[in-house]
């Protein structure tokens, strides 16, 4: 791990470009180590467990060492792997949008499920946005601060709208990177102080974004390591 870095990021569920050894799949997922509390979290978890507990340990990290879980929204592309990690760490924190902790703890009984209506730092530098509704669907993403107050993004799909997740971010600092799906989403003006745009997952006027920031673009791909 490296020392000078707030937090690493590494890319365990996506089914584009793989690096040697990580099995694609279709979902998202994130496992985010943070060097303020020594912490390993998941964003997400993609569609298959299975899959998603051998890309993790091709970073040579242990699922039952894994502290947090953060669920964007309850699409089984994001939220599949899910069953699979409780049954390997049953004492993982889940932090799912507020309307579904209801659904969840029925289905999880006994299990730590949480949800929240707004921003909330679950442990150092570590933020989830809370519940952002949109028209169909509610989601939430997570805020990172690194240790120069600069913000990264974890987006899940984005359904409410990118720009949600960038006005609430924007009143905590810079914004240095955005990684994850952006959906439909066209308001690329919200983009562009953004350093590290990293669309991916299912987004889809992909092509529009790297033309419109072709240094500011970053193509994301499966087994890929981050640091901030
Ligand atoms: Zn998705
Ligand atoms: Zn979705």
């Amino acid at each position: 791990m490296n020392m000078d870095s707030s937090f690493e990021i590494n890319i365990v569920f996506d089914d584009k470009c793989p690096k040697p050894g990580f099995l694609p799949g279709f979902g998202f997922s994130v496992l985010i180590y943070n060097h303020f509390t020594e912490n390993f979290s998941l964003f997400d978890t993609g569609g298959n467990g299975n899959i998603l507990i051998h890309n993790i340990e091709q970073f040579n990290v242990n699922t039952s060492a894994i502290k947090n879980v953060i669920i964007s929204h309850n699409h089984h592309d994001h939220a599949g792997g899910l069953d699979k990690i409780l049954q390997i760490n049953p004492n993982i924190e889940i932090y799912v949008p507020i309307a579904h902790v209801k659904s969840y703890l029925r289905r999880y009984s006994g299990y730590k499920v949480h949800g929240f209506s707004e921003l909330k730092e679950i442990e150092k530098n570590f933020m989830i946005s809370g519940e952002i509704k949109g028209n169909f669907i509610s989601e939430q993403a997570v805020f990172l601060k690194t240790i120069h107050d600069e913000l990264i993004i974890l987006v899940g799909c984005s359904h409410p709208g990118v720009e949600q997740f960038i006005l609430i971010a924007q009143k905590l600092g810079n914004i240095k990177a955005i990684i994850g799906g952006f959906h439909g989403f066209r308001k690329l003006s919200y983009l562009e102080n953004i350093d590290f745009i990293g669309a991916c997952h299912c987004t889809q006027h992909l092509k529009l974004i790297k033309e419109t920031f072709p240094d500011q673009f970053k193509r994301i791909c499966l087994g890929d390591n981050y640091l901030f």
